[in-house]
């Protein structure tokens, strides 16, 4: 996918890596450290993920697709517990992360349609305000100038171990097997995609948390930000 970055005077920090390395936990602290905005896009892709499945559309049909995007409104708010996620004007933040969501969401963010609308509507949001912004293709695709770019990697055991805690915590009855199982599926087709594939940009500076904190990863970025700026 092609993509023209529109005029930009705001800091975009962008942070892209594989699912579960700790990206929306650290971008939304870093976020909060400097009164930016915090934009999950993952969320974005999940939301549109839902209505899919809620319409019972199929993926194989480009008009059903097209006809569910041309009218679709996404919105994003800062809520107590972190982003939340408006669409067509019904919150429904509690549904994104459901397994149902989890096992399309990646088959769905392949979709070239569906990225030609959710990038639009992230790079509208860095022109109006700075933003911490975390995703696969923010470096790559979205921002290619943005302020700072991290990719954040961790390895995968430790990553399934997050993972599972936070699923657990949510009261999802879930194994670490089928945990590990998923995030290897989405991996797999985030990387291979043909439109926006997950990688790190030339000039992204690798961060690999494996054995940091969320605090200590916090800090290395933030020093980044001030090394740069
Ligand atoms: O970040 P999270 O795990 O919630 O993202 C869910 C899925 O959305 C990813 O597995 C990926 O398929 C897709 N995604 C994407 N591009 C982004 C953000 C997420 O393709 N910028």
């Amino acid at each position: 996918m092609t993509s023209t970055q529109p005029k930009r005077d705001y800091t975009i920090i962008a942070i892209d890596g594989p699912s579960s390395s700790g990206k929306s936990s650290v971008a939304r602290m870093v976020a909060d450290t400097l009164g930016y905005t915090y934009v999950d896009t993952g969320a974005m892709y999940r939301a549109v993920t839902y209505d899919f499945i809620s319409s019972g559309i199929s993926l194989e049909s480009d008009a059903d697709i097209s006809t569910r995007l041309s009218d679709m409104t996404i919105d994003l708010h800062a809520g107590d517990r972190g982003q939340e996620v408006l669409l067509r004007g019904m919150n429904i933040t509690p549904y994104l992360r459901t397994p149902e969501v989890n096992e399309l969401v990646s088959e769905v963010a392949a979709i070239s349609a569906v990225r030609r609308r959710l990038v639009e509507q992230q790079q509208t949001i860095g022109t109006t305000q700075h933003v911490v912004m975390d995703g696969r293709d923010i470096g790559t695709v979205v921002f290619p100038s943005a302020t700072l770019k991290i990719y954040l990697s961790c390895d995968l055991e430790s990553r399934v171990d997050r993972r599972l805690t936070e699923l657990v915590t949510q009261g999802q009855d879930i194994t670490e097997d089928e945990v590990r199982e998923n995030l290897m599926h989405r991996d797999h087709i985030d990387s291979t995609r043909v439109d926006s594939p997950l990688r790190k940009a030339a000039d992204a500076i690798l961060l690999d948390n494996s054995q940091l904190t969320l605090q200590e990863t916090h800090d290395r970025i933030i020093e980044l930000l001030e090394s740069r700026t």
